[in-house]
């Protein structure tokens, strides 16, 4: 049905663990390029080999988003090694957690910096080559909390959610003229390694309050990211796309066990 992505030339940031993995092996799955990228080399490598144990194509790239020179030479690497660059999916993130009062300024600046500010160098560095692509996609990983949400711990975390969004609509309108598309999926909470540190009672309450009764699987994920690069979704930009069981519906508790 969708047209094959077949070796396109794709960066996935935070791509060694967690989302960015699900998104890097589901865009290795389609015969895409890809530039696996997170700050430890070894555990980027082990996802590489993952992509090619599955047949596709894909190297490994240490940088840190918060770095502009990382971000530079992880998008001339993608360009030495693929020839060019047609999807930037922007995924790496943190989420530690601190409440008001005991939140610090380092804690506050660490997070704008990776989550949102990451988000541009990686975007900014990457322009210049995404320019020459007839099929430019750049695909957020933002979140339900800060955009939809709130949640205790995590304010800084929820302004750099909902800033990435901000960010992306305006990006959308200047990136038009080069067929370049902007797009973010919303996760809602997904099974990962980051989630299941949150510990058992977190997990436990945050399934109970998804309708579809599960977390999300970076397989959700992945599949919403692919469909933003697809040809077929050509026409969409400046877009949020939610993908968490319904996490967000109910009204109140009561709506979930009625
Ligand atoms: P994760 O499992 O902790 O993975 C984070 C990835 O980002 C790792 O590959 C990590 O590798 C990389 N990373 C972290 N800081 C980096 C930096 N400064 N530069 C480069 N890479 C960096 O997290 P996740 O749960 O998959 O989350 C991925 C994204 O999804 C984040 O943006 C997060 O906010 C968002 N999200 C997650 C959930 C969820 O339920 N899990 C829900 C909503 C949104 P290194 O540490 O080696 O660099």
């Amino acid at each position: 049905m969708f047209t094959s992505l077949k070796g396109r030339s794709v960066i996935v940031t935070g791509a060694s663990k967690g989302i960015g993995r699900g998104i890097a092996l589901r865009f290795g799955l389609e015969g895409c390029n890809v530039l696996v990228v997170a700050r430890t080399a070894a555990e980027a490598e082990a996802v590489v080999h993952e992509i090619a144990a599955s047949g596709g194509a894909a190297r490994a790239f240490a940088a840190d988003v918060t770095r502009p020179a990382d971000m530079r030479a992880m998008a001339a690497a993608a360009v030495e090694h693929f020839g060019g660059i047609d999807v930037l999916c922007a995924n790496a993130g943190i989420f530690p957690t601190a409440r008001l009062g005991e939140m610090t300024e380092g804690d506050f600046d660490a997070v704008i910096g990776t989550n949102l500010k990451g988000c541009f160098l990686a975007v900014s560095a990457c322009l210049p080559a995404m320019k020459s692509s007839t099929s430019g996609r750049i695909i957020l990983t933002s979140s339900i909390t800060g955009p939809m949400t709130g949640y205790p711990g995590w304010s800084h975390y929820g302004a750099s959610k909902a800033g990435q969004l901000g960010f992306m609509r305006t990006a959308a309108i200047e990136l038009a003229p080069y067929g370049i598309t902007v797009n973010a999926v919303l996760p809602g909470n997904v099974a990962t390694e980051a989630l299941a540190g949150m510990g058992v009672e977190y997990v436990r309450g945050m399934v109970a309050s998804v309708p579809l009764r599960r977390l999300g699987s970076v397989a959700d994920i992945a599949n919403a990211a692919l469909f933003f690069a697809s040809d077929e979704a050509a026409y969409i930009t400046g877009q949020s796309l939610v993908v968490d069981g319904g996490q967000i519906l109910p009204e109140s508790l009561a709506a979930l066990q009625a």
